[in-house]
């Protein structure tokens, strides 16, 4: 199918790995392949317990004494599919295709992340007349889901200490840089009592913001449903009390959530006013501030279909509740001194939900630095103590930190510069790259993060461009040779 595209030997093993079922979990067989490739090519190479495959290749070209260099990318891919594909993607093929300016598979994801950085490598390790200097291989297994391979990598396995990571998706960019993050859970113990007779609930429901991911896309600035649902109930509640009986939001820690579930219980004469006030609230403050950024956002309140709750909360909690989200730290904390839609630390409150009368509030935060992270661990517990609640941190991974000093970002940067004759765009990402494990398991690591230009990974509309397959591949031919021609002075 890609026989007839450039370059050839990167699409001849991109297609070759196509062939083979590798969503995470499932690399048993892509490993396989790599270490065969290896054996019949006369290189040595390493599988390790997690799955991660090792390959190593003598310098070649006059730079055979050079310091190794490390190329990574991960064994395994996201499997995804369009409700009307039948593919068993644990055992069949995907399906490629090609315009001649793109490559794609029907109906599923394509894994050109990060299969294309297993055909690069492959590719490279079969071309002896290409001049490199000695390569130390890194497929990792599973980044995907927990990036294992990065976690239990041996770092004694690695001599090299410059790594190019080909885990980007857009060509001219150098990524330098990536956020670590920790996982925290706040939980408040909440009082709850009977509910009264003559007491009627009200459903109060937000519904379609815009949402998003919350790590590379907080500096947008979208809104937490979680935190429009406690404006909404501090509006009412002072127009008419009301009691919560269960409030619940978005399930995902690393999605801003996009929709908020309040049931509340009031006296039957106040039901109207507590009714009219949220949708008051919604047109006439709501709309006139984030109307333009927020346009779908939907807001409902009425009377309950279900029977009236047996329990409330007290007075006391209803209002810690809606104190509580309304004043949470939550979106962008610290941005980048030169670049403020670069963020440097943020948090997102993305699970909310009431369970054996004790609120629960989910965050995942995320910082580009190691310090970044303490401040808002800091300010989190400190928030949550002082309203009689506590802060659980769990999940911790670190961040890849900005270098003052890169020699590999600068060589980088000088021989795009020759080749394009323009700067190429040197970034940091807040969101995970393996670099920051990798980061701690080679000591000292010089590192910068490339690739050609995917759109749309992880979906069925994942696309790569095979123009910018070729430039990229070209461009670190010319990388690899420049380290080569650096490390013989
Ligand atoms: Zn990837």
């Amino acid at each position: 199918m890609l026989e007839n595209l450039n370059p050839q030997k990167v699409f001849h093993y991109f297609e070759e790995i196509s062939a083979i079922p590798r969503g995470s979990g499932n690399i048993e067989a892509i490993g396989g392949y790599c270490m065969k490739f290896a054996e019949s090519h006369g290189l040595k190479a390493i599988k390790e317990t997690c799955g991660s495959v090792i390959i190593y290749a003598d310098g070649t070209g006059g730079y055979e004494n050079c310091k190794p260099v490390i190329l990574q990318g991960h064994l395994d891919m996201v499997c995804e599919k369009r409700a009307d594909c039948n593919k068993n993607m644990e055992n069949e093929a995907i399906d490629l295709r090609t315009d001649g300016v793109w490559v794609w598979a029907e109906g599923t994801t394509l894994g050109g992340d990060d299969g294309i950085a297993i055909a690069y490598i492959l590719a490279l390790l079969d071309s002896p007349e290409i001049p490199h200097p000695p390569i130390e291989a890194l497929l990792t297994a599973d980044e995907e889901t927990g990036m294992t391979g990065a976690e239990e990598l041996d770092g004694a396995l690695l001599s090299g200490r410059t790594l190019i990571n080909i885990d980007s998706e857009e060509e001219g960019y150098l990524t330098v840089s990536c956020a670590g993050g920790v996982r925290c859970c706040c939980e408040y113990q909440l009082e709850f009592t009977d509910t009264e007779d003559g007491m009627c609930a009200v459903d109060i429901e937000i519904d379609k913001l815009l949402g998003g991911h919350s790590g590379v896309e907080i500096h947008k600035r979208r809104l937490n449903a979680h935190k429009v649902m406690a404006d909404v109930l501090n509006y009412v509640y002072k127009r008419a009390p009301f009691f919560i009986c269960d409030i619940k939001g978005g399930s995902k820690t690393n999605v801003i959530p996009k929709s908020a579930l309040a049931v509340i219980v009031t006296k039957a004469e106040n039901k109207d006013t507590v009714i009219n006030a949220a949708s008051e609230y919604f047109r006439e403050i709501f709309h006139t501030v984030y109307g333009s950024s927020e346009p779908e956002a939907e807001l409902t309140a009425c009377e309950s279909y279900e029977p009236v709750p047996v329990r409330h909360m007290t007075a006391d909690s209803t209002r810690k509740v809606v104190f509580t989200l309304m004043n949470s730290p939550d979106g962008v904390v610290t941005v980048m001194k030169d670049n403020p839609d670069a963020v440097l630390s943020s948090l997102n409150m993305g699970e909310l939900c009431i369970e054996n009368d004790v609120l629960k509030t989910g965050y995942l935060i995320r910082s580009n630095s190691q310090g970044g992270k303490t401040e808002i661990t800091e300010k989190l517990s400190a928030f949550a103590e002082y309203l009689g609640g506590k802060a659980v941190f769990d999940s911790d991974y670190p961040s890849w930190e900005y270098r003052e000093s890169s020699p590999l970002r600068d060589l980088m940067t000088e021989v795009f510069v020759e080749m394009y004759g323009r700067l190429p765009v040197v970034t940091a990402i807040h969101a995970g790259l393996e670099c920051g494990l990798l980061g701690q398991k080679l000591p000292g690591a010089d590192m910068v993060s490339i690739g050609p230009d995917i759109e749309n990974v992880h979906t069925p509309d994942e696309r790569m461009n095979i123009g910018s397959v070729m430039r990229t591949w070209d461009y670190l031919l010319a990388v690899l040779e420049a380290i080569g021609e650096r490390g013989k002075k």
